[in-house]
């Protein structure tokens, strides 16, 4: 069995290469490493039965070999990435799913889409189940990446419906762990980074809005199940222990013993007040829950961060 991962060196991307290899697949990773690191790639490399494609997926993309399945993960993913690439996560959203849909339906091959909580937007339901249609500001900044996950879901829904490929949709929810970019600029990179130099910890408005944090290594068992089950319809992964923004930042500096002080920054404009999603779908469906709490999740994940600062650290000796 052989599957494309699009955003295989990626974060999250290559933890799911990762899993499938684990199974047996053959995987065809696609990059254009616009946030990604060759370093991902090159790990999943030296496990074998991995190849990685340079390209553009907002490009067409044809491939000789047979294909089972399409996971669409490649697209900008942290506020800052996408804030900063406004242009390319509206067109990786759109172009890239029509592409990566594409090959899925040339090849018959099944294809999931990695879509994301954002949909909800600043949610007035809490929390969040799958029937619920979101609150989304089309035309603030946060627009370009949720407005092209919508986009993406309803492509992949006309895809189904009337090219008869066999979609499914995974609504991620905020996930961390080793191999997030140090600078990538999400909260737990930021929190933990910041922590380890003794930096002041950045909290952006009173801290008092919510995330829903799950490890890396659950998010791509959920993920990996949803491929091999049997939904069409959009299914929430992901872990529904909600936690403040300052909260987080207390467990960091504990689990880190750091010193470093509170910052209070302005708040984002558009960001999401509250975020938890309701999994009683992906429990029924797939038997998955996530089983790595946050304190447990933020401590499997303090010694990548902690390589990562020394290998930075060291080159710039160098230079
Ligand atoms: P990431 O930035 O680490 O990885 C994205 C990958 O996609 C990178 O390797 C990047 O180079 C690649 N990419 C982007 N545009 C591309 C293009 N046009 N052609 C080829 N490759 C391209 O982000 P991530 O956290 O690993 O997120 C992966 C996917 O999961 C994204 O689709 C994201 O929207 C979704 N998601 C992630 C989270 C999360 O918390 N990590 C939450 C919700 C949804
Ligand atoms: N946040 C913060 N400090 C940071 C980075 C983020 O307080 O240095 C907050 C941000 O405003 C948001 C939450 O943490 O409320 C999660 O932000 P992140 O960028 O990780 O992802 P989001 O869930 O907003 O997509």
């Amino acid at each position: 069995m052989r599957v494309v991962i699009t955003g295989a060196a990626g974060f999250l991307g290559s933890h799911l290469a990762e899993r499938f290899l684990a199974d047996g697949y053959e995987v065809i990773g696609v990059d254009n490493f616009i946030t990604g690191s060759r370093a991902n790639a090159e790990y999943l490399e030296g496990l074998g039965n991995f190849r990685l494609i340079e390209h553009d997926v907002t490009l067409p993309l044809f491939l000789d070999e047979e294909v089972d399945g399409v996971l669409h993960f490649a697209s900008p993913a942290s506020p800052v990435d996408y804030l900063e690439l406004p242009i390319q996560t509206l067109k990786v959203g759109s172009l890239g799913t029509h592409n990566a849909l594409g090959l899925a339906k040339a090849k018959g091959a099944r294809f999931l889409l990695a879509s994301t909580s954002e949909v909800y937007g600043d949610p007035q339901v809490h929390p969040q189940p799958e029937t619920y249609w979101g609150h989304v500001n089309p035309v603030g900044p946060r627009g370009v990446y949720d407005e092209a996950k919508r986009f993406a879901e309803a492509m992949t829904m006309a895809y189904h419906t009337y090219h008869g490929v066999d979609t499914r949709i995974v609504r991620i929810f905020n996930t961390y762990g080793p191999r997030m970019r140090p600078g990538d600029g999400r909260v737990v990179s930021n929190f933990i980074v910041q922590a380890l130099r003794g930096d002041p910890i950045t909290i952006y408005g009173d801290g008092q809005q919510t995330r829903s944090f799950c490890f890396v290594k659950d998010e791509a068992e959920g993920i990996f199940r949803l491929f091999h089950a049997d939904r069409v319809q959009p299914v929430n992964i992901g872990n529904p222990n909600e936690f403040t923004i300052r909260e987080l930042a207390d467990i960091v500096l504990e689990e880190t013993a750091s010193s470093s002080s509170l910052d209070a920054l302005p708040m984002p404009v558009d960001d999401p007040k509250v975020r938890q999603p309701d999994i009683s779908v992906a429990k029924a469906l797939l038997g998955w829950e996530p089983s790595v709490e946050l304190r447990e999740g933020i401590r499997k994940t303090l010694p990548y961060f902690r390589e990562e600062l020394e290998r930075h650290d060291a080159r710039a000796r160098t230079i």
